[in-house]
């Protein structure tokens, strides 16, 4: 359990810098399978691997949560300036760490070629069964805390707006309502499991409300295993590490249900394989928020690609969120 003393905005940065080194540490092993990282674990930052990358730079998760924190900061919510800055990163290599954009997925770049041809960001993201990819979720950690401190069905809305700029399947937006909630709840509650409890109890309300958007309550059954279950009770086995959004999600709350602290988290995310640096992002966005700041160690925040742009841009995100929260601790 974290420390009584744990602010707000060690929660905050926690989470921001959690997720950004948690892609870092996947990017060399990114595509690894389970049983290659077993015989031979990632430990801490490595360099160069699948993607031929110094130690510390990370990924378009990452690149694409500068751009809607950036959005953020500067325009208030306003999904067709995140778009612009996503189609900057994309095609221009916008908050990219070394000046290149190295890794896109297939479904986001066909939703910003789409915006780039003059389609409104709301009606640019991919709607198929194979758009779900995570790279919906894996961004939308800067949305899920601006509207962490807003009524429920706001929160609802943005997540789900936001997602569907570049995936806007019923699935994707539930997994990034599901992540937000579960943010929200992080931010207040003593422990990880009773966060996924009541953020599963609370999913489950709004479905049976009928206060989910379009489309959304049909797809429930897709997070039943975090929605009817309890996750922790999963075995590593049954848990699944690819670029399918539904197992991101799974296997990120089941990292943080299973694991005692940040570090151990983000490098079970890691080590399960596959999608490594999502998986990782995801999940190390969640420990961030449970363990705080303080508990990433600090030769891996060290180590980070322009750790110092980050960490001005996180810092004014934080300032806009805690505003928006109120000035107070969360517990
Ligand atoms: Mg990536």
């Amino acid at each position: 359990m974290p420390g009584e003393a744990l602010q707000l905005r060690e929660q905050i940065l926690g989470a921001l810098f959690g997720a950004a080194v948690g892609d870092a540490l996947g990017v060399p092993v990114e595509f690894s399978d389970r049983a290659a990282l077993e015989r031979n674990p990632v430990a801490g930052m490595r360099a160069y691997g699948t993607h031929s990358q110094s130690a510390g730079t990370w990924s378009d998760d990452t690149s694409m949560a500068l751009c809607l924190a950036e959005s953020i900061v500067s325009a208030g919510w306003d999904l067709e300036d995140q778009a612009a800055r996503y189609a900057r990163w994309a095609f221009e290599h916008y908050m990219t760490p070394h000046g290149v954009t190295f890794d896109i997925g297939n479904t986001t770049r066909a939703a910003l070629r789409r915006y780039r041809n003059g389609t409104p960001a709301t009606r640019c993201g991919g709607t198929a069964e194979q758009d779900n990819g995570n790279g919906g979720l894996m961004r939308i950690l800067p949305a899920a805390l601006y509207f962490a401190g807003a009524p429920v069905d706001t929160l609802v809305q943005g997540l789900s707006d936001a997602t569907a700029v570049t995936h806007a399947h019923a699935r994707s937006r539930l997994a990034s309502v599901y992540s937000g909630l579960l943010v929200r709840e992080l931010l207040q509650a003593v422990t990880a499991a009773a966060a996924v409890r009541e953020t599963a109890r609370l999913l489950r309300e709004l479905a049976a409300d009928g206060s989910l958007p379009g489309g959304l309550s049909a797809e429930l059954p897709s997070l039943a295993r975090v929605v009817d279950r309890d996750p922790a009770a999963l075995s590593r086995r049954e848990i699944r590490s690819g670029g399918y959004v539904v197992d991101t999600l799974e296997a990120s709350v089941w990292c943080l249900l299973t694991t005692g602290s940040y570090r151990d988290c983000v490098l079970e995310a890691v080590n399960l394989g596959g999608d490594t640096d999502t998986t990782a992002t995801v999940a190390g966005a969640l420990a961030g928020l449970q363990w705080g700041l303080p508990s990433i160690p600090s030769d891996w925040l060290a180590t980070l690609v322009q750790r110092e742009e980050l960490e001005a841009l996180y810092q004014k995100l934080t300032e806009v969120v805690v505003r928006r929260i109120g000035d107070v601790p969360a517990r």
